[in-house]
């Protein structure tokens, strides 16, 4: 996140603002060769920084390397809005220690929901868009491979056919239900596992509405980046055991949705 921006003569914030992790939107990079960390005229045209005056817009997003600093909350006695890069106007602080003005960090909350957006610490339940379903388990003798010393865990989900609502790709057009099935090892780690699965499912962050990678039809019930082994052989590339990182690559995608 931009912490590093001045002004130049004209009064225009130059720096790098990240909008999405790993994303730096940036412009203008001509004015300012050589392109250095810190020296990057940029203007943002996510819809919550449309407020601002020194708004533009631009085509292009670049993969920028993030140096640790960046992360480092700014403090200076003019105490800018990381969001707007103006005078913080009713400062809000979040528990991380960075602040913002209280109406840039409720549309960035609108839109990326309760995450610092210079640090993405959570600060509130996120809740996702997944449609009305079911999530059940039951547990099995049956071994996974990798996980011969103890039995299974077979989670259901089921989502019924719906009409999708404005959270969604295609508000008021029908979703195509699925039930998809996923296998966790019996074990402490697993069980571990299938709690944080189940808290992501209440706060409707397991699946989404949008076009299947596998189909490539609009209007599914899919998968919304929470890794899961949805057959109990053949390896990761069939999305089963036997996977020695697969519980840690879950709990690193969870985490990623504040779930821990
Ligand atoms: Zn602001
Ligand atoms: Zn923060």
């Amino acid at each position: 996140m931009c912490e590093t921006y001045r002004e130049d003569s004209e009064g225009v914030a130059r720096g790098l603002r990240r909008c999405a992790p790993g994303l730096v939107q940036e412009y203008r990079l001509d004015y300012f060769p050589p392109y250095r960390l810190g020296s990057v005229r940029f203007i943002c045209t996510e819809p919550y920084f449309h407020h601002h005056r020194t708004c533009h817009h631009l085509q292009t997003h670049y993969h920028v390397p993030q140096p640790e600093t960046l992360d480092e909350p700014r403090r200076s006695k003019d105490d800018l809005c990381p969001i707007c890069l103006d005078r913080l106007i009713k400062k809000k602080q979040l528990k991380c220690k960075h602040t913002f003005c209280d109406e840039c960090l409720q549309a960035s909350v609108q839109h990326t929901g309760p995450m610092c957006p210079v640090c993405k610490d959570v600060f509130g339940v996120m809740e996702g868009d997944q449609p009305d379903g079911v999530m059940t388990w039951i547990n099995s003798s049956s071994f996974l491979p990798g996980f011969s010393g103890c039995g299974s865990i077979m989670i259901t989900y089921t989502f019924p056919n719906g009409k999708q609502t404005k959270k969604h790709p295609n508000p008021g057009q029908p979703y195509q239900g699925t039930t998809r099935t996923a296998y966790l090892p019996d074990n402490e780690e697993g069980q571990e596992v299938l709690k944080l699965l189940k808290k992501a499912f209440d706060q409707k962050m397991t699946f989404t509405v949008g076009t299947s990678r596998t189909s490539g039809l609009d209007n599914q019930v899919i998968w919304n980046d929470i890794s899961h082994k949805t057959s109990k052989t053949g390896g990761p590339q069939s999305f089963g055991y036997p996977d020695p990182n697969y519980l840690s690559k879950v709990k690193e995608d969870l985490k990623a949705k504040g779930i821990e």
